[in-house]
C-alpha cells in the first residue's frame, strides 16, 4: 500500500493544487490532502470551510485506483505522516524559488523522519505562476481568477468578500 500526504495550506485550493493531485494519483494507492490549520497566516478560509471545499472539489480529479482523503492537522507534517502511516510527502514546485525552500523542509523532514520520503512534482506550465496567496490578491483588487480556481472556489472566495453571485 503507497500512502502519501500532501500538505499544505490551501487557502484556498487552486488550479495547481489539483494538477498536483492529478499527477499524484497514479503514483500512490492512498493520498491524504493535510490542510494545515495556520492561525498565525491570517488565513481567508478557515481549516474546516477549506477541507469542505476540497472535498467538494475532489470528484472533479480524473478517475483512478488511488483514494484520496481530506484532513486537517496542526503540527509537524512528518509527525501527522506518521501517525497516518505516510511513507512519502508531496511537494509541488512551480520555480527555482520554490526549490531553495522546498529543499530545506525537506532536508529538515528526511532528519526528523528518515523512514518518510518527499516526492517533488513540477507544475503545469499554465499553473506555474499561480499561488494562493496571488489570487487572493488579486481577487480581491477585483481582478479575475477563472480558470486558475476551481469555480466553488471563485465562488466562495465572493461570498467571504461579500460580493454576491456572479451570472
Ligand atoms: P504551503 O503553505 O505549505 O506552501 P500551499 O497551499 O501554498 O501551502 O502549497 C502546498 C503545495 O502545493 C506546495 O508544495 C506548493 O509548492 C504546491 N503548489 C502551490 N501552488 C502550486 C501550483 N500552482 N502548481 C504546482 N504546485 C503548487
Amino acid at each position: 500500500m503507497r500512502r502519501a500526504i500532501f500538505p499544505g495550506s490551501f487557502d484556498p485550493l487552486t488550479m495547481g493544487h489539483l494538477d498536483i493531485i492529478e499527477r499524484s494519483v497514479s503514483l500512490f494507492d492512498e493520498i491524504i490532502i493535510a490542510v494545515l490549520n495556520n492561525p498565525d497566516k491570517n488565513p481567508m478560509f478557515t481549516p474546516d470551510e477549506r477541507c469542505e471545499m476540497i472535498q467538494e472539489i475532489l470528484p472533479s480529479v480524473k478517475k483512478s485506483e488511488c483514494c484520496l482523503l481530506v484532513e486537517s492537522f496542526a503540527g509537524l507534517t512528518v509527525d501527522f505522516a506518521k501517525q497516518r502511516n505516510c511513507s512519502a510527502i508531496v511537494r509541488g514546485i512551480r520555480a527555482v524559488s520554490d526549490y531553495e525552500y522546498e529543499l530545506r523542509m525537506a532536508l529538515m523532514n528526511r532528519r526528523l523522519e528518515p523512514q518518510i520520503e518527499t516526492v517533488f512534482l513540477m507544475a503545469a506550465e499554465e499553473y506555474s505562476y499561480v499561488s494562493s496567496n496571488l489570487m487572493k490578491q488579486i481577487f480581491t483588487l477585483g481582478g479575475r481568477v477563472e480558470g486558475l480556481v476551481p469555480e466553488l472556489v471563485e465562488a466562495k472566495m465572493r461570498e467571504k468578500l461579500g460580493l454576491g453571485v456572479r451570472f
